[in-house]
């Protein structure tokens, strides 16, 4: 059976956790918890064949290094999350971005950018108009989510389905 892992990385707070519970379970939890690591199995229909899915939540935290290059190096598709109202956010994704071509150059994994919290329009520091034009440089999808009200999650995940190279 085909088996595809997804890892889903960024600065810690963003929303990863939130976003992968409202994907798999629809459910928004307003209380934050942090994640040290994370493994999710589940089974999705992609072009009449079953695949497995692996979701793997990992922590935003800069003190696990090797733990994150280990977490690249498991993955075949990665979904990069920053948050729309935090900088330093979007600058981490930049950085998880070259971190994961430079690790796995030879295989050209399938990344898609998500800009979680677009509920909070009134506090954004990152346009959307500046990470599509980079976006677009870099070939890779781009989406404003909010884990919140459950806006444009499906259309994320399953972009990264439809990029991810099955076996
Ligand atoms: P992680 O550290 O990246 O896994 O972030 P979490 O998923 O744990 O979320 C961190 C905090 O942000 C929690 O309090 C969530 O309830 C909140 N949060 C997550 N996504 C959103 C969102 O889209 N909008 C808003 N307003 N809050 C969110
Ligand atoms: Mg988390």
């Amino acid at each position: 059976k085909a088996s595809t892992r997804l890892v889903v990385m960024g600065a810690a707070g963003v929303g990863k956790s939130s976003l992968i519970s409202q994907f798999l379970y629809d459910k928004f939890n307003e209380r934050y918890r942090e994640t040290v690591e994370d493994l999710y199995h589940e089974e999705f229909e992609v072009n009449g064949g079953t695949v497995h899915l692996e979701v793997l939540d990992t922590s935003g935290s800069f003190s696990f290094p090797a733990m994150r290059k280990l977490s690249i190096a498991s993955g075949n598709v990665f979904i990069l999350v920053y948050g729309i109202n935090n900088k330093n956010s979007f600058d981490e994704v930049v950085r998880l971005r070259n971190q994961i071509l430079e690790q796995k150059k030879d295989q050209n994994p399938a990344i898609v950018i998500v800009g979680n919290k677009a509920d909070l329009e009134n506090d954004r520091q990152i346009e959307k108009d500046d990470v599509e034009l980079l976006s677009y440089q870099w070939n890779i999808e781009h989406f404003e989510t909010s884990a919140k009200n459950k806006t444009n999650i499906d259309r994320a995940f399953k972009e990264v389905l439809k990029r991810a190279k099955l076996p």
